[in-house]
């Protein structure tokens, strides 16, 4: 795709990155196939190759409209277009600088302005989080639907145990996943304490940055970047730790995603490209360990099957880190069998803030998705998987949940 980019930003680092992410695209619309709000609304604005156009328009010097950001605002960030594409084109990237040029252009006023202002305040402070979750969960009855569905029961965490083992490895507690999710973390850390690793989570890090970089205060993320690489740096430096655990995927692709976030910043640039490269998903440490995981199940006496489930991968686990097919392959070494799930590759819905953003949309975008034809109950790892929460209650869990399982 030729492209002119408008005086104002073709010589700044996002202008010269967004040329060439843009140059890549051929105009094939394969991404249009297997962009979930293309297929709902039929709009190719509304695809990625439209966005696309959106964005390099833009960028060429057309002054945004509140319609530019509107169809930019539906889009999901699930990436299922990076996957489907065959020229390389990073999407994602393109999007982070396109919104923020047009947030910047078309400011947002009253209630959306404030709503926007307010997720960003509560969402990354864990404590103010975990308060309102707690508030939430004791009058969840008079709550609105849509906002009692965001308010899960949460089972306790269970023993966290000391760290007694050469090989460490440090884990994310993260913003919004001790408080709905507490279990997670430590299930992985029982997990790994079998394996022979101890997992310790230093309090200073907090939220990874996600909620307030996609939410256009950029700057406000990349602080919270830094404020975690802080907290882990000791650790990294004294050369004590291995590896850092993210068990929510989202938070995953953003801590992978740091030495790009902060490679214009000469204090961190080193740190942070460090810290991306040291980043796993649970399933990669698992996998990695597959050899004693087989070794522990078969001392353990476990049956070869246990029955039936079906496994739906969070967007920003398959196309966001790329890693497919490594947790159907771990819980298939642990005796499951995973029945088949329909338009596997497409987005639960809810997508960070995106389900709180645009609720009326949310459930047409969830309603989309085929279900587990196969039977068996669904496992999911999108915490806030919208629709599959609706289908199933409590018969969902969190994949990670089932690590607990494996524990006991
Ligand atoms: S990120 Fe998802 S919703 Fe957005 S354009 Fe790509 S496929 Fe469509
Ligand atoms: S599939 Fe890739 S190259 Fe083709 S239109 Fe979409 S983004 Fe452009």
């Amino acid at each position: 795709m030729q492209t002119h980019l408008a005086d104002f930003i073709r010589e700044t680092p996002e202008g010269r990155e967004a040329e060439e992410i843009l140059r890549k695209c051929v105009h094939c619309g394969f991404c249009t196939a297997t962009c979930p709000t293309y297929q709902l609304l039929g709009d190719e604005l509304d695809g990625p190759r439209g966005r696309i156009y959106l964005i390099k328009q833009v960028l060429e010097g057309t002054p945004a409209t509140e319609k530019t950001r509107l169809h930019l605002d539906r889009c999901l960030t699930c990436r299922a277009c990076e996957s489907t594409c065959p020229s390389g084109v990073e999407y994602g990237r393109l999007a982070d600088i396109g919104r923020h040029e047009v947030e910047r252009q078309v400011p947002r006023r009253g209630a959306d302005r404030l709503f926007r202002e307010a997720l960003k305040g509560l969402v990354p402070s864990s404590g103010l989080f975990g308060a309102a979750m707690g508030m939430g969960r004791l009058f969840k009855p008079l709550l609105p639907r849509m906002l009692a569905g965001k308010v899960p029961d949460a089972p306790p965490a269970g023993h966290w145990p000391p760290p007694r083992h050469a090989r460490r490895m440090i884990a994310l507690a993260g913003c919004v996943q001790p408080s709905m999710r507490p279990s997670i973390n430590a299930a992985t850390a029982r997990v790994l304490d079998a394996l022979g690793i101890s997992l310790m989570e230093p309090a200073a890090a907090g939220c990874c940055g996600a909620v307030r970089f996609h939410l256009h205060d950029q700057d406000g993320g990349r602080d919270d970047a830094r404020r975690n690489i802080d907290a882990w740096w000791p650790d990294i430096a004294s050369g004590h730790v291995e590896a850092i655990l993210v068990t929510a995927s989202g938070c995953g692709v953003q801590v992978k995603d740091y030495g790009h976030m902060l490679r214009d910043d000469p204090a961190y640039a080193g740190k942070a490209a460090r810290v991306a490269s040291m980043a796993r998903d649970p399933a990669e440490v698992l996998a990695a360990e597959a050899a004693a995981l087989q070794d522990i199940l078969a001392r353990c006496g476990a049956p070869r099957s246990v029955g039936k489930i079906a496994f739906h991968a969070p967007c920003s686990l398959q196309h966001g880190q790329k890693v497919r097919g490594v947790v159907e392959g771990i819980l298939g070494a642990a005796g499951y069998t995973l029945t088949p799930v329909a338009d596997a590759h497409l987005c639960c819905g809810s997508a960070g803030t995106y389900s709180l953003l645009q609720p009326s949309f949310v459930p047409a975008a969830a309603g989309q998705q085929a279900v587990c034809p196969g039977g068996g109950p669904p496992r999911a790892d999108c915490l806030g998987q919208h629709r599959l929460h609706r289908a199933f209650g409590s018969r969902l869990e969190p994949t990670r949940s089932t690590l607990d399982r494996a524990d006991r």
